[in-house]
C-alpha cells in the first residue's frame, strides 16, 4: 500500500516537473507551485525546485531553455529523496 502510494507520488512528481518546470517559457514562473496541497509541492519549495528562478539561483540552470530529460530526472530524484526522508520521520 505504502509502496503504491510512493509510485503515485513519483508519477505526479514527473508530470509536475515536465509540465511546470521543463518548458522554456512558463507564463506564471515563480507562482506555478502552490505552497501546500501535495507532498511534491512541499518538496519543491524545500529543495528550491519550485520555479525556474529558484533553479537558476540555486543550481545554475539557465532560464528560457527547455530542461533536458536528464535535468528533469535529476530533479525528480532529488524531490523523491526528500519526500522519502520526510515520510520516514
Ligand atoms: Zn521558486
Amino acid at each position: 500500500m505504502r509502496e503504491k502510494g510512493m509510485d503515485a507520488i513519483r508519477e505526479h512528481c514527473e508530470s509536475f516537473v515536465r509540465e511546470r518546470l521543463a518548458p522554456a517559457e512558463i507564463a506564471n514562473d515563480g507562482r506555478q507551485t502552490p505552497m501546500r496541497g501535495h507532498p511534491v509541492f512541499v518538496a519543491q519549495h524545500a529543495c528550491a525546485c519550485c520555479c525556474r528562478g529558484c533553479l537558476n539561483k540555486w543550481y545554475n540552470v539557465r532560464k528560457g531553455v527547455e530542461l533536458t530529460e536528464l535535468q528533469q530526472q535529476k530533479i525528480v530524484v532529488l524531490l523523491m529523496a526528500w519526500i522519502n526522508r520526510e515520510m520516514r520521520e
